[in-house]
């Protein structure tokens, strides 16, 4: 149900409900969950393009968000306009990504991937919480295990993609993905509930570290917001 019909109906529900429920406010619209995809959006970058320096420079950070991650925004939204695309959530899009063009698939990719890997990295890091680092260890032996195998997947990503950490089940589990593809989509040879992503595209680094992605990779360590990492587990 689309929100305008979603109000429409609720306004003659409630004329007729009058007597019995005498309130229809906000909180009661807001607990029903109704809302169709209609549109991608950029978040706001949670810092400024300088503040993850000297580990990610301004303008890679400017031309990542302001250009790559922007167009691939305002070209999903053409490819749900054209293609009609009807989904309840950005969710249900990916389960149901092969049946739409590899222009939604790219494009859908792209602007969720970005969004969430803002969201992975903030200025200086934070430290990763408990319930993270139990979960690490028991899945991987040792923090450093963990970081040697990401950074494994991550290097070994030919061409352009990303590297994961997942949640599948009750196990973490560490892979990539080719191109703008991620775990939650259903051609995904590698699929989870991310934790944690790191673009190896070289637009992501090549202006500053030019063709050494493993030093970009070292780098980022610094600057992981563990806290955001475990709040999604
Ligand atoms: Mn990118």
């Amino acid at each position: 149900m689309n929100r305008r019909k979603f109000i429409v109906n609720s306004a003659k529900a409630s004329a007729v409900t009058l007597v019995s429920i005498p309130m229809i406010n906000n909180e009661v619209f807001a607990s029903v969950e109704c809302k169709d995809l209609t549109s991608f959006s950029q978040i706001t970058l949670p810092y400024s393009f300088d503040s993850l320096e000297p580990y990610i420079d301004k303008e890679t950070m400017n031309i990542h968000y302001s250009k790559h991650h922007a167009a691939y925004v305002k070209n999903i939204n053409e490819a749900i306009k054209e293609e009609n695309i009807q989904e309840k959530n950005e969710i249900s899009l990916f389960k149901n990504i092969d049946k739409y063009s590899s222009k939604a698939r790219n494009n859908a990719g792209g602007a969720w991937n970005h969004n969430f890997f803002w969201e992975c990295m903030t200025p200086g890091g934070k430290p990763m919480p408990g319930k993270l680092s139990d979960s690490i260890i028991a899945n991987f032996g040792s923090i450093d295990a963990f970081k040697e195998q990401f950074k494994k997947a991550a290097s070994t990503r030919f061409g352009s993609g990303w590297a994961w950490l997942v949640k599948d089940g009750h196990s973490l589990q560490i892979g990539s993905t080719p191109n703008q593809d991620n775990p939650l989509m259903s051609v995904s040879d590698f699929k989870g509930k991310p934790l944690l992503a790191i673009d190896v595209w070289e637009h992501a680094y090549y202006l500053h570290y030019q063709n050494r992605r493993a030093d970009y990779i070292n780098a980022f360590w610094n600057v992981v917001n563990w806290e955001f990492v475990a709040n999604q587990l």
